[in-house]
């Protein structure tokens, strides 16, 4: 075993293609107050954020009342589980990825900006939830993404310093959570780019660094 002993995995845009269920299921919840968000608007500044963060933004920036935002929440979560409950289903790449880091000796997890019962339900209908040695989700922390509480709880599970965890990460938020916890950060494009070569080979390139240094 190398100097790398476990892999944390962002979930939205790593593990899943979620953007557009996250998107589609706002825009529903907002629909019924006569309120939306544009895809580029969604893309460029709420992507990754928790929804009571994408609420307090529409709030200062489209005059959403904050007194709508349980309600919105609500029915974004029964949106979203719909989503993902016709939409959400397991990807070779990511069964195959998950899997073999597994038999290789890597401790797994899984740390989202997601609340608990979406994450799990997407790691299931994935195939990838039984890989994992735990997931932590939003509510299991007091500051989210970008902060780095959540990675750093997580290696506080694990009992392994950032120098011994690579996490994988796409959107701006959750790169510079990882930055700040001081693990190895593998920084992809989006869901399409995760397979097993270039996580191992990201963690390859660091075992060797650590070697020859
Ligand atoms: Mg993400």
């Amino acid at each position: 075993m190398g100097s790398i002993a476990a892999i944390l995995f962002d979930l939205d845009g790593v593990l899943v293609d979620a953007t557009e269920w996250h998107y589609v299921a706002l825009n529903r919840a907002l629909a019924v107050f006569g309120f939306s968000i544009s895809r580029y608007e969604h893309l460029s500044a709420y992507n990754g954020l928790p929804t009571r963060k994408k609420l307090e933004m529409l709030s200062v920036e489209k005059g959403l009342p904050v007194s709508l935002h349980g309600l919105i929440g609500c029915l974004k979560q029964i949106y979203t589980r719909e989503e993902i409950l016709s939409k959400c289903r397991p990807v070779f790449e990511k069964e195959y990825m998950s899997s073999r880091l597994k038999r290789e000796g890597y401790r797994l997890a899984v740390c989202s900006n997601s609340i608990r019962d979406t994450l799990e339900l997407m790691l299931r209908q994935s195939g990838i939830y039984d890989q994992l040695e735990f997931v932590i989700s939003n509510e299991d922390v007091l500051r989210p993404k970008p902060d780095p509480e959540i990675y750093l709880k997580a290696m506080e599970k694990l009992g392994c310093g950032p120098d011994e965890v690579v996490v994988v990460e796409d959107a701006p938020h959750g790169i510079e959570s990882a930055r700040r916890s001081g693990a190895h950060v593998c920084s992809v494009v989006g869901f399409e780019a995760v397979d097993y070569l270039l996580v191992k080979g990201f963690v390859d390139q660091i075992e060797t660094q650590v070697v020859t240094t």
